[in-house]
Formats: structure tokens, sequence, C-alpha cells
């Protein structure tokens, strides 16, 4: 898959332009709110016919796409996966593995969200402002939300009646449990009649991919406008709940490798995590550089090999799947935007609405494409399904890059975590085998 928010072409790289049409939009909103008010008819001139509709352009257009990406991208994942379980135990060791280490990134994002409460930098008038104002489409689905309490329904309502309706409706879980069924169902028919509907599926993937990618050359100036909107009505403490935010994906996610990583590492790969961060600094530095597993993907194989003596037939076989299919950090920075910006919007989530968001942040993380920017028309499903009005999005996306670097490099940590475990537990691998640094043939490749 191209990546669809590398570049936007020529000059001036577009995640600059993203954090610029920001900084431009900020500070002109805040001006304005200073010096005008939020009342004035200038302003609300601006916000009616210039920053309003702009942002919402950018944003109709990812809204556009969501649902063929999620079908289509669930699809495919399960068509593939059956053909990974044909290759037998190692691989079905593996997608566990990838599952609970995601789990268990998500539910630790939900708990450190709760604790450090970004959102009580917001003055509750201003939330409850936020969401009077933006509501918009999301409010029909704030009360299917409200009316979502976790129990048996929850279950059955998954299954939807008619998967066109679910899709015209925004209902990401139907659509999911549809293209999961599908793509299941693709790996059982004969692989002449599931060939051509891949192949479909393949192009509509694609198809959808190059959208985003003209949608994300408008989210400079989209991002600028609804940010505009934002700060010219709402202030400056609204800004200083996302600077809170950023420190708390970044604290999760370095929880996550010092805690959970650290203890897999330790325990199921008996090797010290010391020597492991040490010998896997050049996957770090690329997977930070570049906010892509899949651009980091051929330094990973070689690192693997190199760095860790992981044989080429565990390598090969761990770390391209967990390119795509593993994703902890951006697990743990989906279910904490979820929460924040639901809290932004004044939305209250019961405790069965936040297990629903770690679930959905598992199924989203496995779902995202390891391009920068990957996750985020799968995180603006999840969000509207909460109820969280999609102008939220830019509010997040203007810091996205940060966010992007840094767990990208979490995603693939836990990947290299998991090429060790199942070396050591398929018994071709122990730490005996890494390289002493004399040994090494190369060293720390970029
Ligand atoms: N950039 C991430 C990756 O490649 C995906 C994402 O969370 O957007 O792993």
């Amino acid at each position: 898959m191209s990546e669809p928010v590398a570049t936007s072409g020529k000059g001036m790289k577009l995640h600059t332009k993203i954090l610029l049409g920001l900084l431009v939009g900020l500070a002109l909103g805040i001006t304005a709110n200073l010096t005008l008010g939020s009342g004035h008819r200038l302003v609300a001139g601006i916000n009616t016919y210039v920053a309003g509709p702009v942002g919402q352009v950018f944003l109709r257009m990812l809204f556009m796409v969501v649902m063929p990406l999620v079908f289509a991208s669930i699809a495919l994942g399960v068509a593939g996966v059956g053909d990974i379980r044909k290759a037998g135990r190692m691989a079905g060791k593996t997608l566990v593995y990838f599952f609970v280490t995601t789990a268990l990134a998500a539910t630790l994002g939900l708990l450190i969200v709760n604790v450090a409460r970004p959102w009580d930098r917001v003055a509750p008038e201003t939330r409850a402002g936020l969401m009077a104002e933006f509501a918009g489409d999301a409010a029909a689905r704030v009360e299917t939300s409200e009316q979502q309490r976790f129990g048996i329904e929850t279950i059955v309502s998954i299954v939807p009646r008619n998967p066109i309706d679910s899709g015209a409706r925004g209902d990401m879980l139907g659509v999911i449990f549809f293209g999961l069924m599908f793509g299941a169902a693709l790996t059982v028919i004969s692989a002449a009649k599931a060939q051509p509907m891949i192949a479909f599926l393949d192009a509509l993937n694609a198809v959808v991919t190059a959208i985003i990618h003209f949608a994300m050359l408008l989210a400079p100036y989209g991002v600028a406008g609804l940010i505009f909107t934002v700060s010219s009505q709402f202030g400056f403490d609204l800004m200083l709940a996302v600077a809170a935010f950023v420190v708390t994906v970044l604290v999760a996610l370095v929880l996550h490798v010092v805690i959970t990583l650290s203890a897999s590492v330790w325990f199921l790969g008996g090797m010290s995590p010391v020597l492991f961060y040490s010998r896997i600094r050049a996957v770090i530095v690329t997977a930070f550089s570049t906010s892509s597993s899949a651009a980091t993907l051929p330094t990973s194989i070689d690192v693997a090999q190199e760095q860790l003596g992981v044989p080429q037939r565990i390598a090969g076989f761990v770390l391209p799947l967990g390119s795509t299919l593993c994703m902890n950090g951006t697990a743990i920075f989906e279910g904490i935007t979820v929460i924040f910006l639901a809290q932004i919007f004044d939305i209250g989530l019961s405790i069965g609405q936040m297990v629903l968001v770690i679930i959905m942040s598992v199924i989203t993380a496995i779902g995202a494409a390891g391009v920068p920017g990957g996750s985020i028309p799968l995180l603006v499903g999840v969000l509207t399904m909460f109820g969280v009005p999609g102008e939220g999005i830019a509010i997040v996306l203007g810091v996205d890059r940060i966010l992007d670097m840094s767990r990208t490099t979490v995603n693939v940590i836990g990947d290299h975590t998991a090429a060790i475990w199942l070396g050591r537990s398929e018994g071709v691998w122990s730490a005996a085998q890494v390289p002493s640094p004399g040994k090494m043939l190369v060293d720390a490749k970029p």
C-alpha cells in the first residue's frame, strides 16, 4: 500500500504543513478570541463561510472512505490469516501473542488516561459548549451510544441485520463483523472463486487509500480551519488539555515498553531487556524517523538476524506479519484518544463502553496499515461510534506527528519481542545465540 500521509509531493513535508496549519489556525483563533471575542460578527462570519466549510470538506473526505476501508481491510486481513493458519501452530502462537500484547497495551492506555485525566484542564462549560457547537452528525450517535449499555444486546447487535444499513449508519462493529465473515468465507470457498474477490478487495483497498491521500493533501487547511473554529470560540484552556493529552500518550507508550514488553523479553525471551534494546537500536531509530512499520521492515529483518541472532525462518515469518498486525503503540494511542476526546466533548462513557473502547482499539490497531497515520481513518470511525464529533480529530491530527513516530517505535519493538519469544518457544533460538559485539557482521545498520 502506498503511504497515504507521508509527503505532499514536493517541497515541505506534509506533516510539517499540518503542524503549520495547526499553529496558524490556533494563533489566529486565539487572537480572535482574545481581541474580538467569540460572539463578534467577523469571527462568526469567518467560522461560517471560511474556516468551518474548509474543515468540514476535509473531514467529510475522511468519513467518506471509513466504511469501505474498514470492510476491505478486515476482509482481506482475515482471508490472509486463513492462509497463515494453514502454516500451522507457529502462526497460531504468533497471532495469540500479537493479540494479547495489543490488548494489554490498550488496557494500560485506558488506565493511564483515567488516572492522568488530561481533560480536567478544560472547564466544564467549555466541554458542554463544544458538544453543543459541534455535535452535528454525531448527535444521533450520542443517543445510540448512551442507550448502549454493555450487555447481552450489545453482543447480539454486533451481528448486523443488513450490512449496508450498518455502513450507512456508521455502525463500525456491524461492518467489522460482516468483514470478518466475508474474509472467513473467502478462506473456505475454492481458490478459483476466491481469487477474483480478493483481487477486487485489494483494488478497493488501494482506491480508498488513494482517496485518503487526496484528503490528507487538504489536511493542513482543514486542520487550520477546524482549530480556528474551536480556538476562536473556546480560547486557550483546550490547548493546555491537548498538551496534557500528548504527555499522557507518551507516558503510556514508555510504560508499556518498560513494563510489559521488557517483562516479555525477560521472562518469555529469557534475555536481558537492556541488551535487547541496545541491539535493536537501529530499528528504534528507523521506526521513529519513518513513522512506518512497513518502511521499517527491511531494517527489522536485518537487525533481528544480525544483532539478535534470530533464525531467518522466524524473523522472515514474524516480522512481516507483525508490521501490519502487531500494533501495541497504536492501540494505546487509539484508546487514550477516544477517551480523551469523549471527555473533551462531555460524553460520559460507562465501564461497559470503556471495555468496548479497548476491544475497538485492538481490532482497529490490527486493521491499520503500517504507514504514517495509518490508524487515523479507522480512529475517525471509532470516534463517531461513541458519539464524539469528527471535529475532534483535528485536535489530534495537529499533534499527531510526534505521537505517530513514538507509537510506531513501540509497534516495531513489539514485533521483535514476538520474534525472540517465538524463536525460544520453538527451540530454535536462545539468548546465548545473540552474537557478541566482536562477532557481529555489521554494527547497527541504519
Ligand atoms: N504509523 C503506524 C505504523 O506504521 C500506524 C499508525 O498508528 O498510524 O506502525
